[in-house]
């Protein structure tokens, strides 16, 4: 076999394993979404998601380790400034959470603080610190976080800083980001199916009013 054959041969063989590696994720994302449109409920339908992402996740980092480096820690809070959307869902979850396990002046308190952040958010890049960081840097909704703050992958930490000024682009570690996205695709489709609601929300000022709504029927 001369050898731009045997290169040739390779070369197929790549390309196969390839599409093969790329099915992966349609699959993850299909399987998603028809399991997510079996379930009525928002939050059954976000700790699906939740559970799914562990799996699929765990699975890329033992089979494919990322070669990216990451430069996110805990307590390093800079993108939680960034102005973020998320599907419906993701703000019933995180209602309910609320609802859950805050007394009626943590949710007074809570409410004061998003107002604020929304006064804050100035154009062109509308940055302003989440009112769920806590002052010990750490998010007091971690476990419920929207999909956006779980799929945040820098390369440059000081990048994420300068960004709060400059508006810079971050980019992502690719692999995690295209499932996250593939998730979060689901979710706001299954939201249309079901609710009749085809778009993200604003995270803050969707919150925001679902607690308001629900003080207001008190
Ligand atoms: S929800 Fe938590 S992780 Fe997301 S931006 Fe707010 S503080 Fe940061």
């Amino acid at each position: 076999m001369s050898f731009k054959t045997q290169v040739e041969k390779v070369a197929q063989q790549m390309q196969q394993v390839g599409i093969e590696y790329d099915k992966l994720f349609d699959n993850f994302g299909i399987k998603l979404y028809e399991k997510l449109s079996m379930k009525k409920g928002s939050c059954e339908q976000v700790d699906i998601v939740h559970k799914e992402l562990d799996e699929i996740l765990d699975a890329f980092s033992l089979y494919f380790p990322s070669k990216s480096v990451i430069a996110c820690q805990a307590k390093c809070s800079s993108c939680c400034s960034f102005p973020i959307h998320c599907p419906p869902q993701t703000i019933e979850h995180i209602a309910k959470h609320i609802e859950t396990n805050y007394s009626k002046e943590e949710i007074k308190n809570l409410i004061v603080a998003f107002h604020k952040n929304i006064k804050e958010r100035k154009a062109p890049y509308f940055r302003a610190t989440c009112p769920f960081l806590g002052e010990d840097k750490c998010c007091k909704i971690y476990e419920q976080r929207p999909l956006v703050c779980r799929w945040f992958t820098s390369p440059d930490a000081s990048l994420c800083e300068r960004s709060i000024q400059s508006g810079e682009t971050i980019p992502q570690q690719q692999t995690q980001h295209r499932i996250y996205q593939l998730a979060n695709t689901a979710l706001v489709l299954t939201s249309k199916n079901k609710e009749n609601d085809n778009a993200q929300v604003e995270f803050i000022p969707a919150i925001l009013q679902r607690l308001e709504e629900e003080k207001c029927e008190e």
